[in-house]
């Protein structure tokens, strides 16, 4: 039937012509590349049929994959399938089958609109073909199933297809016999009956005309409601041609759309070391030497980086034709592109899912003495650029090269490879366990990023995913809250990187994250402004989140001799492994289950030792469950999030010019955007996992309102059951306490490039003693007077013409500035000239005036205060003196520089003066009606500019 057809353009108008890319998948040594030559010669592709075993097929065109007989790259062929008044072009991909490499695998998957499934008939469904089975139905690919080396004597067609309707699919139906015509109209009504069971709509079909149309059928199979299956022999080349036909019988064309997408699948290098870009067409063409139309996902920025093709291959083993275009439907290679990665998405299209099969090893690289470690690792780049998964990490403080890799066949190809292409010769050091991480419940993450004249924020929820999902990226933003263009952006932050939990710094997993809202500044935000907010955003709310530690879990299929079953049975208990014993079969046990990879990695070679060769084990990656040992993992890694200085959890603001950093535990009072509340859906667990230690629900609650329409949060419990924060009107003053953040809120060491006034480090201080003073709430202010009053040029001045002048337009100043900071404010004049003076204390408005007695100074007077009530209270301390900044910093205080305070009672005036305009504009000025006269009165005057 398909015979050879040279010239393909060359079709007659009647013909039903088509396009598909079919892949085909199957354990190792199942036959899939016999079953590939077999059809390459059986359509005329090839003249000589190939052998593995002769080592010459014609898709294992790589010198390893030949040595080995083993599927290394995925390969493509083309065939053409043709048959009176139909043809068809199949684009025939042969995917790796070996465990090893089925990252390559899983991204070819994503490409393909039909796969084959090849059965080694000899085995029946072994574990592998699970795992493929899983694979092929993650993507929705419509599947033909294969069951082959049927010449083998021991091979029962019935009994197979039972296995494979059982433990696969009930909707199996075997077609080959169907498709002879030599069946008998008993077994031709049982066919159609079959089929009738698989879908509702054949099933009327049938009833309706005792038959079922060819039409319906390809439909049923195109949707995965009908699964044909063909058995045979690859080697033999028996029943392959009806499995031809029944692809060009059943598989029916997709309709792409007209605008141009297309998605890389697979980088790699040619002989000559030109980089290759493999790309699907999933819409339109693309043309040659001409712009890859840019992702609407990308950023502008990212324009001048778009490429263009020098050459579009069309591959067909180890030969390639040139094109000048390319099609929807079609796959190509294409070279003179740099920026390309596996999995990205053109034109249209999105960037790929991220594989469910990854490398649960890592291993260190030894690279040989004297060899350069930079050029080696920019080497072995290019083979990780081909392999993403292969996963280099340079680990800067230990001066380590890690590898993942998915098991030994994939580090003695890389050996290989590196020794190949660089001269490298490699080795391995000892495995571990790729650990990843995830949370319990739902969390809000905040970051923000404004060093000086910088600006963005950023609000993610996180919210757990089942197993398996990994992370999953949206936006649930209004464009009028935040520009279209910066949330795509924000989107792109979390995307691009692998972010790390803060229990052992493993990668995260198993997460939805939600942009949930965010702010830019007209001026200030730069480019890398949202990276920074975003990646903090994320491990903020990892910080306040219940981590979860996972380990990869395999799922075994064991078999042994009955003698050791008992033995198999004990070890499988102490490897923690969940398992059931299947059947016994003549001599052998077979038990199946799933055990941690920790503790199952060595066993199958202990497997060959004590069954002396007769059991078989096979392990597959099941996923990731929580880790049995999670504790001692945890403190063997000795992770500690805050020290890791690459990820950081806290946030930049800014303050009187310049930026501070904020740690995670305190951020949620600075945020500039109003915390949004909890989703429906999202448990009200969620203020549990929320207000973690250090954090207040009422006045630190990350739903508090930081600014905004107080009225909103007046008491209220949001509907997710979360205690709001209520200010209650009477101190308004605490809102914009809010609004400029609770100073001395920061506490860190190690960002001290971004303090610009020297604090004490509060680890300094107990425990006890900062959870009191989070709880007081109670704010000092020491100002040393003339101190400050010389700093100030303006007061400076005045003083020299006038001192009372200055001392009582510094109270003033003071005095407004109590009035909505609400704390103590205590300004100190010496007094220690005036002869026999005791010293006093007056009380001018709201703030105290201290003039120190006889032969006392005013910074003796600050430091026997701040040594009293400094442990207790929250005290800032504003000076411009340098020695008695390291008092203040040993008596745990803060302080504050003159030029500071005199920025912060501008700036407070004048967002103040904002605050209210923005507030009576939103509630009509209603806001000062009810509020207390005196505040209101206050803030009036604060609102003029008196
Ligand atoms: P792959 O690893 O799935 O690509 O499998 P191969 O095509 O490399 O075949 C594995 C082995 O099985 C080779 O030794 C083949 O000759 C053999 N083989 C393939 N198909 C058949 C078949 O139909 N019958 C028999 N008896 N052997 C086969
Ligand atoms: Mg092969």
């Amino acid at each position: 039937m398909a015979a050879k057809e040279n010239n393909h353009q060359k079709t007659e108008s009647t013909k039903q012509s088509g396009r598909s890319v079919v892949g085909v998948l199957a354990h190792v040594d199942a036959g899939k590349t016999t079953l590939a030559e077999s059809i390459l010669y059986l359509t005329g592709s090839i003249r000589k049929l190939g052998r593995v075993d002769h080592k010459d097929a014609f898709l294992d065109t790589h010198v390893l994959e030949r040595e080995r007989g083993i599927t290394i790259f995925s390969k493509q062929a083309e065939v053409m399938l043709c048959r009176e008044e139909k043809e068809l072009r199949i684009t025939l991909m042969d995917t790796p089958g070996h465990v090893d490499f089925s990252a390559e695998m899983e991204r070819t998957l994503q490409i393909l609109d039909y796969a084959v499934l090849v059965i080694n008939g000899t085995d029946g469904v072994q574990g592998q073909v699970l795992t493929l089975w899983t694979l092929i139905a993650k993507y929705r690919i419509p599947v033909f199933l294969f069951i082959n080396k049927m010449d083998q004597p021991d091979t029962k067609r019935a009994q197979l297809l039972t296995e494979i309707q059982e433990r696969l699919d009930e909707r199996c139906v075997a077609f080959d016999l169907w498709q002879t015509g030599k069946l008998s109209e008993e077994e031709k009504q049982e066919f159609l009956e079959q089929l009738a069971l698989c879908d509702e709509r054949l099933m009327d079909d049938y009833l309706e005309h005792q038959s079922i149309s060819e039409e319906k059928l390809k439909k049923a199979i195109a949707e995965r409601q009908v699964i044909p299956c063909y058995f045979g022999s690859a080697l033999k080349l028996d029943g392959v041609e009806g499995f031809l036909q029944g692809l060009l019988n059943y598989i029916q064309p997709k309709q792409y759309p007209q605008e141009f997408g297309a998605r890389v699948f697979k980088i790699s290098r040619d002989a000559q070391g030109n980089r290759l870009t493999y790309i699907k067409v999933l819409g339109g063409n693309l043309r040659v030497k001409e712009y890859i139309p840019a992702n609407g996902d990308e950023k502008q920025e990212n324009s001048t980086e778009r490429e263009k093709p020098d050459q579009l291959r069309i591959y067909s083993g180890g030969q390639f034709r040139m094109v000048s275009e390319v099609q929807a439907g079609e796959i190509c290679a294409m070279t003179g592109l740099k920026h390309t990665y596996a999995g990205q998405g053109l034109g249209t299209e999105q960037a790929s899912e991220q594989p469910l099969l990854a490398p649960v090893l890592t291993y260190t690289l030894q690279l040989p003495g004297q060899c350069d470690v930079q050029a080696a690792y920019r080497n072995l780049s290019q083979l990780e650029e081909e392999e993403p998964q292969l996963h280099l990490v340079w680990e800067e403080e230990t001066g380590e090269l890690h590898a993942n890799v998915m098991g030994e066949v994939q580090m003695e190809i890389l050996k290989e490879l590196a020794k190949e292409r660089f001269g490298l010769e490699l080795s391995f050091g000892a495995g571990s366990i790729v650990y990843k991480e995830t949370i319990a419940e739902p969390v809000y993450g905040v970051g923000h990023f404004e060093p000086l004249r910088h600006y963005a924020e950023v609000h993610l929820w996180l919210a757990p995913l089942e197993r398996g999902s990994g992370l999953v990226f949206d936006a649930d933003v209004s464009e009028d809250e935040l520009d279209r263009n910066w949330q795509r952006l924000i989107l792109t932050h979390l995307e691009e990187r692998e972010h790390r939990g803060v229990l052992c710094g493993a990668p995260i997993t198993d997460m939805q994250i939600t942009l949930a809202a965010g702010r830019a500044h007209k001026k200030h935000t730069e480019g890398g402004d949202f990276r920074e907010a975003t990646y903090r955003a994320v491990r903020q709310g990892l910080k306040s989140a219940k981590s979860v530690l996972l380990e990869p879990v395999y799922s075994f299929r064991l078999e042994v001799p009955q003698d050791v079953l008992g033995r198999a049975m004990s070890d499988l208990q102490r490897m923690q492994a969940d398992f059931k014993l299947l059947e016994h079969s003549g001599n052998l046990a077979l038990l199946e289950g799933c055990a941690p990879v920790a503790l199952m990695r060595e066993y199958p070679r202990e497997v060959a030792a004590y069954t002396r060769g007769e059991g078989r084990i096979s392990c597959t990656l099941k996923g990731y469950a929580p880790c049995h040992n999670a504790e001692e993992v945890i403190a063997e890694k000795g992770y500690d999030s805050e020290a890791d200085l690459a990820q950081p959890t806290g946030s930049v603001f800014c303050a009187h010019g310049a930026g501070f950093l904020v740690e995670w535990d305190k951020v949620h009072g600075f945020m500039h955007v109003e915390a949004k509340k909890m989703r429906n859906g999202m448990s009200t667990d969620v203020s549990g996992s929320l207000l973690h230690e250090g954090l207040q629900p009422d006045t630190q609650s990350p739903f508090a309102a930081q600014e905004k329409q107080p009225s909103q949060h007046k008491g209220a419990v949001n509907s997710a059951g979360i205690s709001a924060f209520s200010p209650e009107d009477k101190e308004l003053a605490e809102i914009f306490n809010r609004t400029y953040g609770k100073k001395g809120s920061t506490k860190s060491n190690m960002y001290n490039a971004f303090a610009p006034t020297a604090r004490l480090p509060a680890q300094q201080k107990p425990k006890k003693e900062k959870e009191a003073l989070a709880e007081e709430q109670e704010e000092y202010l020491l100002v040393d007077g003339y101190n400050i009053m010389f700093a100030w040029e303006e007061l400076r001045q005045l003083s020299e013409q006038n001192l009372t002048a200055a001392r009582q337009k510094l109270m003033d100043l003071l005095s407004n500035y109590q009035g909505y900071k609400n704390c103590t404010v205590i300004l100190v004049f010496d007094a220690y000239k005036v002869e026999g003076f005791q010293g006093e204390v007056q009380k001018y408005h709201n703030i105290y005036v201290v003039y120190t007695k006889e032969a006392e100074t005013a910074d003796q007077y600050i430091e026997k205060t701040v040594h009293e009530i400094g442990k207790k209270y929250h005290v800032t301390v504003a000076t411009s003196d340098a020695t008695e900044q390291v008092i203040i910093w040993g008596s745990g205080a803060y302080r504050m520089s003159a030029l500071g305070l005199l920025e912060e009672i501008y700036t407070a005036e004048k967002e103040i003066r904002e605050k209210l305009e923005e507030l009576s504009r939103k509630r009509g000025g209603r806001l000062i009606e009810e509020l207390p006269p005196d505040v209101a009165e206050e803030l009036e005057r604060i609102r003029l500019g008196k």
